[in-house]
């Protein structure tokens, strides 16, 4: 399999496109999406000289009907290679209501069928780690952060009334079967709601951060062997309108701004070898320096929604993703 290889000459990047089905009392009269293959789409637009079809390419494109078992069992070895001690970094980008959230943690009302990424992947976590007991001994701890403004939040942390951190330190809490990962998340999702209110949802303006912290032993030679992996529930990317935004909401929509162009040029950047890697430029791409690059093994998931109105926003999703590719 191409992710158990150290070697890619793709510099272990990939990118996956996700396109939302329409949502119950939606009308699926008209959809942007003109086209789908495995690896392409391609997006209606309209403009004064006509009608017409644009495509991207991806390494893979998942349509409306994809589940939640087909997308994480395409995923499911590179998050296994965590286990053997490689550091991965999956993100959902995309614009508010385009999926993000879905992808990674599920719809509100989650169910098993539905769960996203991150139960899965610490699911297959524990369970790969219970066949390999009799050769290996593993270690599973977590992280949850939020970054709003470019400042670090310790979702973790209960009864929490802190100030942003500024440093990377936040709790971290051992797991040991996907009941403990559940409680933590409920935790992590009342956390991350405090701040918002119900004209006021924090949730899309900040990044979340789930970090998965894996330790081994092997248990014949005592070597021990270090991996993580960091699943990533981006801010929303859609434009706000300069015009019509101040204040505090102009300073989210900057930082916002900021950091998801630092993110693209990091990987862009990776992407095309370049010798210069700007980590440096938000919190989020310093926080992930070790995770991104090097041996480290990157997906990132664009989520385009497939209504009319927002194909200004799914142009511009896909854009960002070709600019990565
Ligand atoms: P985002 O996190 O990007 O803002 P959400 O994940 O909250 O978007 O998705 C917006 C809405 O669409 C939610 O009600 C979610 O449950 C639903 N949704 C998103 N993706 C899917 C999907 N693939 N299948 C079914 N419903 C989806
Ligand atoms: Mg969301």
């Amino acid at each position: 399999k191409l992710y158990n290889q150290v070697q890619d000459l793709k510099g272990s990047i990939r990118v996956y496109c996700r396109v939302r089905p329409f949502l119950p009392g939606q009308s699926s009269f008209s959809s942007t999406i003109g086209s789908m293959q495995d690896d392409t789409i391609g997006i209606n637009t309209a403009s004064r000289h006509g009608k017409s079809l644009k495509s991207f390419s991806f390494n893979k494109v998942f349509g409306p009907s994809a589940t939640q078992e087909e997308v994480f069992s395409d995923m499911q070895p590179l998050v296994r290679s965590v286990l053997d001690g490689y550091n991965v970094c999956i993100f959902a980008y995309g614009q508010t209501g385009s999926g993000k959230t879905y992808t990674m943690s599920g719809p509100r009302d989650i169910t098993e069928t539905s769960q996203g990424v991150n139960y899965r992947a610490l699911g297959d976590l524990f369970l790969l780690a219970e066949q390999r007991k009799d050769t290996f001994r593993y270690d599973i701890a977590v992280q949850m952060i939020e970054i709003y403004n470019e400042q670090v939040r310790d979702l973790l942390i209960r009864n929490s009334s802190q100030k942003g951190l500024s440093v990377p330190d936040a709790s971290l809490v051992p797991v040991s079967s996907t009941f403990d990962v559940i409680d933590l998340m409920k935790l992590g999702h009342k956390n991350r709601a405090v701040g918002s209110t119900a004209l006021n949802d924090r949730s899309s303006r900040s990044h979340s951060c789930l970090t998965v912290h894996v330790q081994g032993r092997d248990l014949t030679s005592g070597a021990v062997l270090r991996g993580c992996m960091h699943l990533v529930d981006l801010a929303g990317s859609e434009r706000v309108d300069k015009s019509e935004v101040t204040g505090d909401r102009l300073k989210e929509a900057q930082h916002i701004n900021k950091s998801l162009s630092a993110l693209g040029d990091v990987i862009a950047s990776l992407a095309h070898k370049n010798p210069h890697v700007p980590y440096r430029n938000s919190k989020l791409t310093q926080l992930l320096q070790d995770s991104l690059g090097g041996q480290a093994k990157t997906l990132m998931f664009v989520h385009i929604s497939p209504e009319t109105d927002a194909v200004g926003e799914t142009i511009s999703t896909l854009k960002f993703a070709e600019r990565v590719a």
